[in-house]
């Protein structure tokens, strides 16, 4: 049985980019021809968009190298929030946020014409702590072997799924890099033993219960940004995670999600652009129940996929994931292309896990 807690927390501020190593698929066990596969839900659900992104993005492990600018705004609106949620909201705390933002800046900066700028951020965080400046959040914050649950990683046992044949993929792909010739072949696999790994923001408990809070920063807010986080597979994940991390006692008393807004567009002349807004949402025991079989599902369907070694394209007339997908230069190449292009350094490998980031 894994210990869901049982990761150890980098600390300290990273002073350059963090270059983490490749992340593959599958690590081996020490039972022959076993696996296990970490799973986020930021990867798979590259899967559930597309089933060729799900392999370009997990087996192949290769991303396009681009910055993120969104993503990297986001994570940096996540560390701020950290700090107050760690320590309360005080001068020294108001001070660490902006020396945060400067850092980050630094490590990562951004174009001319780019609207989610330092200046920018510092404006978001400082109307934020004014807005939320007593709804005693650090207080309420649930706390856990005399640690405050904030931003904390997760590992937890999902499911194990018989696989008894081999893999239509050069090893070499699937595992870990090694030296020598066993990569260069089909992998034989008799189970893989999944284990679903994310980070909640924070866990909230007071007298209505035990509440997940997940911080969003997005572009897009309003009644589809609201209605999408009812059914969320990524919120009702972090939910099914919370009730088996708590103790017994606290199990019941987990109860659903603190969806925590923060829309941010590029300014209008009235200088506004920027709204915050948090919604509530129950989650009942039959809901995240149904997480996990929908999860489960998800993953026996993946899994098929790579058993037969093909994923379908799933470019769709309107509505495509095909136009911000990563994979829209290399899906139109001709096939005996595409997997050259991956290599190039248009592309970069998947590093990113929950468990470090
Ligand atoms: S470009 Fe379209 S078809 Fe290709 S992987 Fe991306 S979403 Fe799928």
């Amino acid at each position: 049985m894994l210990d869901p807690l049982s990761v150890a927390i980098p600390i300290g501020e990273p002073t350059n980019r963090i270059v983490a190593p490749r992340r593959p698929m599958l690590v081996p066990t020490d039972k022959v021809d076993e696996y296990t596969w970490e799973i986020d839900y930021s990867a798979i659900s590259r899967f559930m968009e597309c089933p060729r992104a799900g392999e370009n993005r997990i087996i192949r492990a290769r991303e396009a190298a681009k910055e993120q600018v969104a993503t990297n705004f986001g994570r940096l609106f996540h560390q701020l929030e950290e700090k107050r949620l760690r320590y309360g909201l005080n001068d020294e705390v108001k001070k660490q946020q902006q020396d945060k933002i400067d850092e980050h800046f630094n490590i990562f900066p951004v174009p001319p014409d780019e609207y989610r700028t330092g200046s920018r951020m510092l404006d978001v965080i400082t109307k934020y702590n004014e807005i939320h400046a007593t709804d005693q959040y650090p207080e309420k914050v649930l706390v856990i072997d005399g640690q405050p649950f904030v931003e904390r990683p997760f590992k937890l046992e999902l499911c194990t799924i018989e696989i008894n044949a081999q893999i239509p993929y050069d090893a070499s792909l699937l595992l870990p890099q090694r030296e020598d010739d066993y990569l260069h072949q089909p992998l034989y696999v008799s189970k893989i033993h999944v284990v679903y790994v994310g980070k909640i923001d924070t866990s909230l408990l007071d007298a209505t219960g035990l509440w997940v809070v997940d911080s969003k920063t997005s572009s897009r807010g309003g009644r589809e940004f609201e209605e999408a986080f009812r059914l969320s597979l990524q919120t009702r994940g972090y939910v099914w995670a919370m009730k088996r991390i708590v103790e017994e006692s606290l199990r019941d008393k987990v109860m659903g999600l603190i969806m925590n807004a923060v829309i941010i567009r590029p300014l209008t002349k009235t200088g506004t652009g920027t709204t915050f807004s948090r919604h509530t949402y129950f989650y009942s025991d039959d809901s995240i129940q149904e997480w996990e079989d929908n999860m489960k599902a998800i993953i026996s369907d993946f899994l098929a996929h790579m058993q037969r070694g093909f994923f379908p394209q799933h470019a769709r007339s309107f509505m495509s994931p095909c136009a911000h997908c990563d994979y829209n230069e290399n899906c139109p190449l001709p096939r005996n292309q595409r997997a050259t292009d991956l290599a190039s350094p248009l592309y970069r490998d998947v590093t990113w896990n929950p468990m470090y980031e």
